[in-house]
C-alpha cells in the first residue's frame, strides 16, 4: 500500500509516483510469456521517458523502442545497450538519422520509400552499413481509439506489403544498408487478439515470400499496444498474446521483438494532486484541484477515464462532480460526472493509471512548472525528477529579452 498522504506532504503535489517494483511484475510477465523463444523487450520509451524508469527496465534486462534522437541518447544514459535499442517514427531528420547510424544501434525502423533513400544516402556518405526494418502498415482496423491507430492506410505510420517488398529488395542490394527485421504496430491500447493475429499473419507471409528470393530477416517486431485496465476493460493476457504471434510465425525462426509501453507503465503510476476549492456553478458541481492538464493531458486530449480515489475525512454521501484544474482551458479536467464525496481544501485526489503517457505529454502551458516525480523501489521512496522551479521555465529566456 502506498502512503500518499505522507508523499503529498514530503514531496508537495501536484506529484507523480512510481511504483517500479510493479513495473518489474509487468515485465516478468510479459517475458515469460515469450519463454523459451529468442526474445527482446524493448520498452517504448515515449510512454515514461523518466531516466530513472528507464534504467529500472534497462537493468531487468530491456532494450528500447525510440521515436527521437533524444529519445535513443536517454537509452543510452540510462544504460540500455546499444544492440537493444531500436529508433523508429515516421519522420527522422537526417542529423538523427546520422546519429543513429553512428551509435550503431540495433537497427532503424524505416517507415516509407523515402527515408530508404535518405538513409541509405547517409549511410553512404560515413562510410557505414546501416540495419533496417521496415515498418509494414497491415490495413487491419485494430479497434481502439482512432488517436492512437495506426494500422490502416489512413494513418501516417508504416508501408503497404507490396510497397515494403520492393524496399526489401532495394535494401538487400545496397551496399549500405543490411535489412535485418520487419515491424509492425497497429495502434495503442489494445483489447483485442485478433486483429494482431490478423496483422501478424500477413507480415509472417511477408517474411516468407521474402525469404523465397533469398532476403533472410532475424527480428520479428511485433511494436507495442497491449491494452491495460483504466476502468473495466478486458485486456489481452501476455500468454495468449505470446502464442497468437507464435501461431502466426509457424516455422519461422526469428527473434521477436515486442516495444511494449502502456502495460509496463500505465497502472504502476499515479498522479497526486490536492483539492483547493469546491465550486457550484447553478446545479453544476465542480472540485478544483492544485494539478491540471499541463500535467496530465490523457482526458482533456482523448477523454480518456482515470480512476480517481479520494483520501478525506469527509462523510457525506457521493455526488456528480466535475474535477477541473487551474489552467484557463475549458479542456481543462480530469473528470467530468465523477461521483464523489463533498472535499475539503487540501484533501488528496490520487488519479490512477498515470504511469504511462503522462508526465511526457506535460508542457509548461499557463507557467506552470511540471511536477516532481517519486519512484517507488522496495518499499522506499525517492525523487527521481524534481519540481520545476519558474527560473527553470524563463532560463532560455531571461538572457535574450528583446530591447
Ligand atoms: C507508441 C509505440 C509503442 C508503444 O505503444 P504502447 O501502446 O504504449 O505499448 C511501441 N512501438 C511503437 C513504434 C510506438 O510508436
Amino acid at each position: 500500500m502506498i502512503n500518499f498522504k505522507e508523499l503529498a506532504t514530503t514531496y508537495k503535489t501536484p506529484l507523480y509516483i512510481y511504483d517500479l517494483d510493479y513495473m518489474t511484475k509487468q515485465y516478468e510477465e510479459l517475458k515469460e510469456a515469450f519463454k523459451g523463444k529468442k526474445s527482446i523487450l524493448a520498452y517504448a520509451i515515449k510512454s515514461n521517458s523518466n531516466l530513472s524508469v528507464i534504467k529500472h527496465f534497462a537493468t531487468l534486462g530491456s532494450g528500447a523502442d525510440c521515436v527521437s534522437i533524444g529519445e535513443v541518447r536517454r537509452a543510452f544514459l540510462a544504460g540500455v545497450p546499444s544492440y537493444k535499442i531500436i529508433f523508429s517514427g515516421v519522420g527522422k531528420s537526417d542529423d538523427e538519422i546520422r546519429e543513429a547510424i553512428e551509435s550503431d544501434i540495433l537497427y532503424i525502423n524505416v517507415e516509407s520509400e523515402a527515408e530508404l533513400g535518405r538513409v541509405e544516402l547517409i549511410a553512404k556518405e560515413l562510410g557505414a552499413v546501416c540495419r533496417i526494418s521496415i515498418r509494414v502498415n497491415p490495413n487491419i482496423d485494430p479497434l481502439t481509439h482512432p488517436y492512437i491507430s495506426t494500422g490502416l492506410h489512413d494513418n501516417k505510420f508504416g508501408v503497404e506489403i507490396d510497397a515494403a517488398k520492393r524496399m526489401y529488395i532495394k535494401a538487400n542490394n545496397s551496399e549500405h544498408l543490411d535489412p535485418v527485421g520487419i515491424h509492425f504496430h497497429i495502434g495503442s491500447q489494445l483489447t483485442e487478439l485478433k486483429p494482431i493475429y490478423e496483422s501478424a499473419v500477413i507480415v509472417a507471409d511477408l517474411v516468407r515470400s521474402l525469404s523465397n528470393i533469398k532476403i533472410e530477416l532475424k527480428f520479428f517486431d511485433i511494436g507495442g499496444g497491449l491494452g491495460v485496465v483504466y476502468k473495466n476493460e478486458t485486456t489481452i493476457k501476455p500468454y495468449d498474446y505470446a502464442q497468437a504471434i507464435l501461431g502466426a510465425l509457424k516455422g519461422l525462426d526469428l527473434t521477436i521483438i515486442c516495444e511494449p509501453g502502456r502495460f509496463l507503465t500505465a497502472n504502476g503510476g499515479y498522479f497526486l494532486t490536492k483539492v483547493l476549492y469546491e465550486k457550484q456553478n447553478g446545479s453544476k458541481r465542480f472540485v478544483v484541484v492544485d494539478g491540471a492538464m499541463n500535467d496530465l493531458l490523457r482526458p482533456s486530449l482523448y477523454k480518456a477515464y482515470h480512476k480517481i480515489e479520494a483520501i478525506t475525512n469527509s462523510t457525506t454521501d457521493e455526488s456528480e462532480a466535475d474535477v477541473v484544474g487551474p489552467v484557463c482551458e475549458s479542456g481543462d479536467f480530469f473528470a467530468k460526472n465523477y461521483s464523489l464525496p463533498i472535499l475539503e481544501h487540501n484533501d488528496l485526489l490520487v488519479i490512477h493509471s498515470a504511469g504511462a503517457y503522462g508526465f511526457g505529454m506535460g508542457s509548461n502551458y499557463n507557467t506552470r512548472g511540471r511536477s516532481a516525480e517519486v519512484a517507488i523501489k522496495g518499499g522506499e521512496a525517492r525523487v527521481i525528477r524534481k519540481r520545476e522551479e519558474f527560473e527553470d521555465l524563463i532560463a532560455l529566456e531571461k538572457d535574450f529579452l528583446v530591447k
